[in-house]
């Protein structure tokens, strides 16, 4: 799939480093490590070495793309592994992922999250998602706008076959604090409206070059790629 993958010893021992920081970065921040979730995200990683990390330890995979998800979710070992889709989500691929993933958590349109409730109903389930945010306000990215997330959960926690379970968000590289620390707020807000079918019990935040931080400002998902399986490109 690609070329500069890392071999198999090597990613068992960054899932292993990768937790040592991660345990120094709750124990900073007075936080128990388990109730942090380590992520790997897998794009452009072939399913064996995905394997690597589920045999060493990783129970949460992040897919950004349908595509791929539907070409290497057989070959996973996916027993006792939850999947989340963290990636940019067109409303006429749900349908291909809704079996196949535990939770949304990239959820940037009141459109994609009535379409993520009319697929889940079709398969008797509720799907938990995550409402993205753009917090930088950025145009090349998705994600709602930090001013009127609030009004779309709102509107989403109506809708039926979906519940919303937190908020997810990446970061402008630049000045990534004082938008982790704005993120952290939102979220605040949005818990304290205790509105109905809405419960904030995941903020997914923090990348290889920020889950430190990341946890400092309260994260308890943090998505890591490249320093689990080396550089994609
Ligand atoms: C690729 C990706 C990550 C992981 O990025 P790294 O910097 O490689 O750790 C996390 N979240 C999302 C949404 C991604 O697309």
């Amino acid at each position: 799939m690609i070329t500069n993958q890392l071999d198999k010893d090597s990613v068992k021992h960054r899932v292993l480093e990768i937790r040592k920081k991660l345990a120094y970065a709750a124990a900073k921040s007075n936080r128990n490590v388990n109730e942090i979730s380590l992520m790997a995200v897998t794009k452009n990683v072939s399913a064996d070495l995905v394997n690597v990390a589920i045999e060493s330890g990783i129970r949460l995979l992040g897919e950004n793309r349908a595509q791929e998800l539907n070409s290497k979710y057989d070959y996973y070992e996916r027993d006792n592994v939850d999947i989340h889709f963290i990636g940019h989500l067109q409303r006429n691929k749900v349908k291909t992922i809704i079996n196949k993933v535990d939770m949304i958590e990239s959820v940037d349109s009141e459109h994609l999250a009535c379409e993520i409730g009319k697929q889940a109903l079709k398969n008797n389930k509720t799907m938990p998602i995550l409402l993205e945010i753009n917090i930088g306000k950025q145009q090349t990215k998705t994600g709602f706008d930090p001013d009127k997330v609030l009004e779309a959960a709102k509107a989403i926690a109506n809708m039926p076959g979906v519940k919303i379970r937190g908020l997810m968000t990446i970061p402008p590289k630049e000045n990534v604090t004082y938008y982790f620390e704005k993120i952290k707020d939102i979220y605040i807000d949005i818990s304290q409206e205790k509105i109905d079918n809405v419960s904030m019990d995941f903020l997914s935040m923090g990348m290889s070059s920020d889950f430190e931080k990341a946890i400092s400002f309260g994260s308890n998902i943090v998505r890591i790629g490249s320093l689990m399986f080396g550089s994609r490109y």
